[in-house]
C-alpha cells in the first residue's frame, strides 16, 4: 500500500498551501485532488493583503504578477441611499489593495512552486471516498481514481496525518464524524458570466437596491456576476424565465442591458449554495480539518480564500516539526483549532451581522423587494446585535468604520506569515538567508 507521511485532502487554496509550506518543511506530503484541474466557476477571485504578503515571503511575487490580474485600491458600494467607498489606500505592508485573480491561475501557480520540491506529491482526479482507520486512529484514505486509464478504480493511501482541506461538503469531516454548528444564512447566490467591453469600467462593482443585490468581478473579457436571491427560492424564481432575471439585472445594472440577451437560457445560471457553519472539534486521533472544511464562509467580504490560507500556514508552522519527528499527536492537533478558532469566529460574527442587518431585510421569501422587513437568518447573541445596531446606526463615522472594515478584511483578524524554512527568495527560488 502506498504511504506518506501527510495525506491532505483536497486542492483548493487551504489545500495547495498545506501542500506547498510542508514540502518545503521537510515532510513527505500528497496532495488529493478529485478534479483533473482547477478550471470551477464558483471559486472566489479575490486575493487580499495578508495573501499577497504571505507569497511575498514564498519568493512566488514575482511568478503571482505575471498572472493575469488587477488591483483594487478601493471597493465602492452603491445601495439604495449614498455610496459607500472603503478605501485601502492606509493599509500597512506592502499592498494597499487586493489582488482579483482567477483562483484556477493562483492554484496552478502554487501546484508548480510545490512541485518543485522534492517531497511533494499532487494527485489530480483522486477522490477521496473514506478514511482509513485503526481502531480510534485515522491512518490515511480510501480514494477513487476518476481517470479512464490503467490507475482507474480504489486505491488507499496510509498516512501518519490526514488533513480535510475539501472544502463545505468535506467527505473528511463527515467520515471522522466531526460534528458542525450551522448558521442560518439569508441568501443563495445565482452565478453567471456577461461579456465585457473595453470600455467598461474595471475592477469589483457592487450594487444594492430595494430587494436586489449584486457584484460583478472583472474577469478580462467577461464579467462574472452574483446576483443575491433569498435562500431556497432558486426552484420559485426560475419559473418566471430568465426573462424576469434579465429584467431585474437590467434594472439594476442598466448599462449591462446591451448584453443581456449572453443569459439564453437558466442553464446560463448555476445556483450557489451560500452555508456559514464551524465544526466543534476541528480535529481528532490522526485527521485534521482546515478551511472550508472546518468553517463554510459566506462571500460576504470576500475573505474565505485567505481564511483558509492562513489556516494552512499556521498549520504547517506548528504540524512540520512533529510530522518530521514521528507524527502529530492529538494534543498537537488541538493547537491548530486553538489558534485559528477566534479569527474564525471573529470573520463568521462579521458575516453573520451583515446578514442579519444588510442582506435580510433586503430580500423576502419570493427573493423580491420588501425592504424594511426584518428576518432571522440566525439568533445572534446579544452583545453582537448590540454591535451592529451600534455600528451600522452609524454610532461610528463612516470614515472610520470604513477603515476599520478594510483593515479586518483586508489584513484579517490574525494574518500568518510563512516560517523561516518555507521562506525563498524571489530571483532564485532559494531558502532566503534570514540575518
Ligand atoms: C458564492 C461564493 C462566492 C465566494 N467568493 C469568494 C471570494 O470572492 N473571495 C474569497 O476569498 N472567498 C470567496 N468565497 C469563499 C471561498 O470560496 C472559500 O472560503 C474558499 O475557497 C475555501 O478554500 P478551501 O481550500 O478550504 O476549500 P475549496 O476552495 O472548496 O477547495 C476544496 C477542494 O477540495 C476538492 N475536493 C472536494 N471533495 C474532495 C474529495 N472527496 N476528494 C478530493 N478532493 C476533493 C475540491 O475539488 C476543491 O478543489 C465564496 C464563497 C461562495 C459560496
Amino acid at each position: 500500500m502506498a504511504k506518506t507521511t501527510c495525506a491532505v485532502v483536497g486542492g483548493g487554496p487551504a489545500g495547495m498551501i498545506l501542500g506547498l509550506l510542508l514540502a518545503r518543511g521537510g515532510v513527505p506530503v500528497t496532495v488529493l485532488e478529485k478534479h483533473a484541474d482547477f478550471l470551477r466557476d464558483f471559486r472566489g477571485d479575490t486575493v487580499h493583503a495578508s495573501t499577497l504578503t504571505l507569497l511575498d515571503e514564498l519568493g512566488l511575487s514575482a511568478e503571482f504578477a505575471r498572472l493575469p490580474h488587477r488591483l483594487l485600491e478601493q471597493l465602492t458600494f452603491e445601495p439604495d441611499v449614498g455610496s459607500i467607498t472603503i478605501s485601502l489606500d492606509r493599509l500597512p505592508g506592502n499592498h494597499q489593495h487586493i489582488a482579483m485573480v482567477p483562483q484556477w491561475d493562483l492554484l496552478e501557480l502554487l501546484a508548480t512552486a510545490a512541485e518543485r520540491e522534492p517531497r511533494f506529491t499532487l494527485i489530480r482526479n483522486a477522490e477521496v471516498t473514506s478514511l482509513l482507520t485503526e481502531g480510534d486512529r485515522v491512518v490515511g484514505v480510501r480514494y477513487r481514481d476518476r481517470t479512464q486509464g490503467p490507475a482507474a478504480g480504489e486505491h488507499e493511501l496510509r498516512a501518519d496525518l490526514t488533513v480535510g482541506c475539501d472544502g463545505r461538503h468535506s467527505v473528511v469531516r463527515a467520515a471522522a464524524g466531526m460534528h458542525t454548528r450551522s448558521f442560518g444564512v439569508p441568501i443563495d447566490v445565482w452565478w453567471f458570466r456577461l461579456p465585457r467591453h473595453d470600455s467598461d469600467q474595471t475592477g469589483v462593482i457592487g450594487r444594492i437596491s430595494t430587494g436586489h443585490m449584486a457584484a460583478m468581478f472583472d474577469r478580462g473579457d467577461y464579467w462574472q456576476c452574483a446576483y443575491v436571491i433569498h435562500k431556497g427560492s432558486d426552484v420559485q424564481l426560475r419559473a418566471a424565465g430568465v426573462e424576469a432575471l434579465r429584467a431585474e439585472f437590467g434594472g439594476l445594472v442598466p448599462w449591462t442591458r446591451d448584453r443581456l440577451d449572453a443569459l439564453r437560457s437558466w442553464d446560463d445560471v448555476k445556483l450557489l449554495d451560500v452555508k456559514l457553519d464551524r465544526v466543534k472539534r476541528w480535529s481528532a486521533d490522526g485527521v485534521l480539518v482546515i478551511g472550508d472544511a472546518a468553517h463554510a464562509m459566506s462571500p460576504v467580504g470576500g475573505v474565505g480564500i485567505n481564511l483558509a490560507v492562513a489556516d494552512a500556514v499556521a498549520t504547517a508552522r506548528l504540524l512540520a516539526g512533529p510530522l518530521r519527528t514521528g507524527g502529530a499527536g492529538p494534543a498537537q492537533l488541538t493547537k491548530v483549532q486553538r489558534r485559528r478558532w477566534w479569527p474564525t469566529v471573529v470573520i463568521q460574527g462579521g458575516q453573520r451581522l451583515v446578514h442579519r442587518f444588510v442582506l435580510a431585510p433586503r430580500v423576502n421569501s419570493d427573493g423580491r423587494a420588501q425592504p424594511r422587513r426584518r428576518m432571522q437568518p440566525s439568533r445572534l447573541p446579544l452583545p453582537m446585535q448590540l454591535l451592529g445596531r451600534f455600528l451600522l446606526l452609524r454610532a461610528l463615522p463612516t470614515r472610520l468604520l470604513a477603515r476599520l472594515v478594510a483593515r479586518l478584511i483586508a489584513l484579517s483578524p490574525l494574518p500568518e506569515h510563512a516560517p523561516q524554512w518555507a521562506r525563498r527568495t524571489a530571483s532564485t527560488g532559494s531558502p532566503m538567508k534570514l540575518t
